[in-house]
């Protein structure tokens, strides 16, 4: 038995409590017990800790991403310098310094769970002139390159190729054309998004296929990158975003490019070709919980869109730890892809400021460059409207812009989400 710090038992208290809101003290005390039977809490410390948990803000104004911790990730494998705090509901997860990082250093590398590259290069990518998995751009022609035994898809060398294997199958022209009509609908929109929840979707396929484990890390993963649903957002952020006929268009395609719903009832006899290759390839059904959350009109496909859009990185990629961070208009770290030459999509996260133990880490999803109104026009695309410090500052005599007039009731329903009316 061990007694967890503080901090610790804080942030495990504050999940239970937002998966469980309805619990009292002793249901509660009980399933902490459970949880975490390692550990040796009394009901009195845990009052006493509880008592420190800001009470969950009432859910008024405009919606809010949600995210959740990120079950069994092991932040090790990036740096032993931060760690993952779960701040109140409105605000979710992020990153606090666990050392003293100095201005300049780099805390991290890592590279992309999944990439949906600019479309520039995913063009390179489909004429060979790109690594498929890296996006790292081949110099010269491409002799010596790794390629997919049934398409045109080109590798930097054999380890690019075989982490393909957690995506490229699905999406190979010649492995499975149904995902072809899918990929070129998304390039044709230019729908990053799009393109990145196929990405997603055809990991965690494929993870299934490899076992439970994998699956359950994988899984895992997505389920941790913020979640604002398209309907949210088309209501919120509604400039840049296609409208629901192309969001439907889409789903059909999504759901023929990866066979669904699956024909595992039909005798092997029926099934055409291609749908046999698949069915080798998926191995076997996922559970009913994951094919819900990716298959759903709703609560699947629209819901998964609105989580790609709200964890990209600016060339396309979605980065496990990088998705933790937060937004600040005065961003004490940076984001570059510094290794051109090897790993393209690879981030590097360096500090811009000296960073204290227990301070979070933030980038600026904005230019920070502009002025307030600017920033939190901007920042609607992320669902928030900024609280730091320098908002504060700068937002104390900011009035909403008057509305012209006949706007109709998307634009009252809007003031009303923002709590202006
Ligand atoms: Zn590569
Ligand atoms: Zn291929
Ligand atoms: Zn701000």
């Amino acid at each position: 038995m061990a007694s967890p710090g503080d901090d610790e038992l804080q942030t495990a208290l504050t999940q239970l409590k937002a998966a469980n809101p309805a619990l009292g003290i002793p249901k509660l005390h009980a399933l902490l017990r459970t949880e975490y039977p390692d550990w040796a809490v009394s009901e009195k410390r845990m009052r006493k800790v509880l008592a420190t948990i800001a009470p969950p803000e009432a859910d008024t104004g405009p919606p809010h991403p949600s995210s959740q911790l990120v079950e069994g990730l092991d932040i090790a494998q990036w740096t032993p310098r931060v760690d993952v705090r779960l701040f109140d509901k409105r605000k979710g997860k992020g990153l606090v310094a666990t050392q003293k990082i100095k201005a300049g250093e780099t805390i991290w590398l890592e590279d992309p769970f999944v990439i949906a590259p600019q479309w520039e290069i995913y063009d390179k990518q489909r004429a060979g002139a790109a690594c498929s998995l890296c996006t790292t751009l081949f110099a010269h022609s491409p002799e010596a390159r790794a390629r997919c035994p049934h398409c045109p898809a080109a590798f930097c060398n054999a380890l690019c190729r075989k982490r393909a294997d957690k995506t490229h199958p699905l999406l190979c022209a010649a492995q499975n054309p149904s995902s072809m009509p899918l990929l070129r609908w998304a390039r044709s929109k230019e729908w990053l998004a799009l393109h990145a929840l196929v990405q997603c979707t055809a990991r965690v396929l494929l993870a299934n296929a490899a076992g439970e484990a994998a699956r359950a890390a994988d899984w895992a993963v997505v389920r941790g990158f913020a979640v604002l649903g398209m309907e949210e957002r088309a209501k919120y952020s509604f400039r840049a975003e296609p409208d629901r006929e192309t969001w439907k268009s889409a789903f059909e395609l999504f759901c023929a490019a990866f066979h669904r719903p699956r024909r595992e009832e039909a005798p092997a006899k029926n099934l055409t070709d291609e749908e046999r290759r698949v069915a080798a390839i998926l191995r076997k059904p996922l559970p009913a919980e994951i094919e819900s959350a990716l298959f759903d009109y709703d609560a699947g496909f629209l819901r998964g869109l609105g989580r790609m859009s709200l964890n990209l990185e600016a060339h396309g990629g979605l980065y496990t730890l990088h998705a933790h961070l937060n937004h600040g208009c005065a961003p004490n770290v940076s984001v570059r892809h510094l290794d051109q030459r090897h790993a393209l999509s690879r981030i590097t996260v360096k500090a811009l400021a000296d960073i204290k133990p227990g301070q979070e880490l933030l980038i600026t999803y904005v230019n920070p460059a502009t002025g307030y109104a600017e920033r939190r026009a901007a920042l609607e695309a992320w669902g928030f409207v900024c609280q730091c410090a320098r908002c504060a500052e700068e937002g104390r005599d900011w009035a909403p812009p008057a509305e012209p007039e006949g706007l109709g009731d998307l634009a009252s329903e809007l003031k009303a989400g923002l709590g202006v009316m």
